[in-house]
């Protein structure tokens, strides 16, 4: 079932010029399961003219039209959702009800920009004189170029490339070249739709080397990016430098609070399942865990038992509840993190270690009375350790919340109405989910602040990043 990877450009599923490739791994197996094409400069340029062109064709087209192809994307996506989630779980590791839920959310995705933008309204504004039509419009902003990662091989292209297809956008998307073809799936259901081509093109290569060659090129208006804090810092800086729009979706390390006064078993059930979903590679998932004195060893006690009793296993097996992580590198980062911790001082109460002799497994792994100075207290781990932290007071949950320079998502629950809402004006985050997960909706923005990036990739303010605003003041001659 798991075929080839192919560049899309112009319209055509094709080899690179050169027919260089690079082999694709399944991170449950460590076994070579394909091969992806890897794109030669002049592939870059062929797309960056396609696009150009694809640009102009779709810009023309109606929002009624743009619409209407994008909801037959959704609606072929749908039609291939179990063949799609089997590829997922295949490159990518995360149980296969992870990898549907994946699939059927991106369609959602595909669909409510599909509706939104018919809804890019502009603004007539009143006129100082009689006669004077005052507009405000809104424009796409041109061509687009995306940087997506493995994690969520379609989700996190699916939220960008259909923004910017509703806005009127042409889109070039870089794929995760570890996760390729559940990405290239999601291309082919616009490609099939009908959307012309040149409009959503595919590439895959060396990350550094094709950003670096989109984000100075003039056919690119926009760029948007979602991986590591570090990367983001690098390309907005680069997309400064050629004054382009970015959108950059990036690291977390979300704080976790758990009150004396909260419900604990929906606290551990809803936070446990959010910690170890995707293997925790996950920018919203949980990950310091702050319990109040209060309740905190019988949190750690709950929470250890919802930890053991995960199934590790092939994403595709009967009863697997957590996979692979999606790389040997996260399985070396793990090491690493708990080495460091442990070192100094912290208690390891559960996992620590790799799983298995065969596939990139690691236990779900929970540390507590990790002191200060641990690394993971200040580098996103992107995996299944959950770091468990006491506190007294609310002052002290807010200071440790806000400490880092991320500020992606947080969690809190507390059964105190007075607690939950000075704790949202309080955590300096994007998104916070008081009682409940309740984030990365399709219909509710979604992103960061401080050094977790900037613009929002979900709800109605999803278009904004793929529109320029044009005034228009005219007088009758
Ligand atoms: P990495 O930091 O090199 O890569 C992260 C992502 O950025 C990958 O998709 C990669 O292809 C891309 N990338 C890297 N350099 C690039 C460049 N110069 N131009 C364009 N794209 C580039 O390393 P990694 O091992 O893949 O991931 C490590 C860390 O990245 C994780 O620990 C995590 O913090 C972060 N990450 C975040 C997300 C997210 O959803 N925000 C997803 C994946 C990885």
């Amino acid at each position: 079932m798991y075929q080839d990877v192919l560049l899309h450009i112009g319209g055509q599923w094709r080899a690179a010029t050169g027919s260089r490739t690079i082999a694709i791994v399944n991170p449950a197996t460590e076994e070579v399961i394909g091969k992806l094409a890897h794109a030669a400069t002049e592939d870059l340029d062929e797309a960056l003219d396609h696009a150009a062109k694809g640009f102009a064709v779709w810009r023309a087209m109606s929002a009624y039209e743009r619409s209407k192809l994008l909801r037959k994307a959704a609606d072929i996506l749908r039609s291939r959702a179990e063949t799609i989630a089997r590829i997922l779980t295949m490159e990518q590791g995360k149980p296969l009800a992870e990898a549907r839920a994946e699939v059927a959310g991106s369609a959602d995705v595909i669909e409510w920009f599909a509706e939104e933008g018919r809804r890019a309204y502009g603004r007539v504004i009143p006129a100082r004189h009689p006669g004077i039509y005052q507009l405000s419009l809104r424009e796409p902003v041109g061509v687009v170029a995306g940087f997506t990662p493995w994690n969520f091989p379609m989700s996190q292209a699916v939220r960008k490339i259909s923004a910017a297809l509703a806005a009127g956008c042409a889109f070039i998307l870089k794929g995760p070249e570890e996760t390729p073809a559940s990405c290239a799936e999601l291309v082919r259901a616009y490609a099939d739709a009908g959307i012309p081509p040149g409009v959503v093109q595919l590439v895959f290569g060396v990350p550094a080397e094709i950003s670096e060659y989109l984000i100075p090129h003039p056919v690119v208006k926009k760029i948007s990016f979602t991986g590591s804090t570090v990367v983001g810092k690098h390309l907005a800086a680069l997309a400064g430098a050629h004054m382009k729009r970015a959108t950059m979706e990036l690291g977390g390390h979300a704080p976790a609070l758990v009150f004396n006064d909260a419900d604990l078993d929906a606290a551990v059930n809803v936070l446990a399942a959010n910690k170890f979903r995707n293997a925790g590679q996950v920018c919203i998932a949980p990950t310091r865990f702050l319990v109040q004195e209060g309740v905190y060893e019988p949190f750690l006690e709950k929470f250890i038992a919802k930890a053991e009793a995960l199934k590790l296993g092939d994403g595709l097996a009967d009863g697997t509840t957590m996979g692979p992580l999606a790389n040997p590198r996260r399985v070396a980062a793990m090491e690493a993190f708990v080495a460091d911790a442990v070192s100094k001082g912290a208690s390891l109460r559960t996992g620590g270690s790799r799983a298995g002799n065969k596939g990139y497994f690691f236990q779900p792994t929970v540390l507590a009375d990790i002191p200060a100075e641990a690394r993971v207290l200040h580098e996103e781990p992107f995996g299944p350790l959950a770091l468990v932290l006491p506190f007294a007071t609310f002052e002290d949950a807010i200071a440790e919340s806000n400490r880092l320079p991320y500020g992606l998502a947080a969690y809190a629950f507390t059964r105190s109405n007075a607690t939950a809402t000075a704790l949202g004006a309080a955590i300096e985050s994007g998104m916070i989910g008081i009682n409940h997960h309740g984030l990365a909706l399709t219909e509710t923005p979604f992103g960061g602040i401080k050094d977790s990036g900037y613009g929002s990739e979900g709800g109605a303010e999803g278009l904004e990043p793929y529109m320029v605003t044009k005034f228009v003041s005219q007088a009758s001659s």
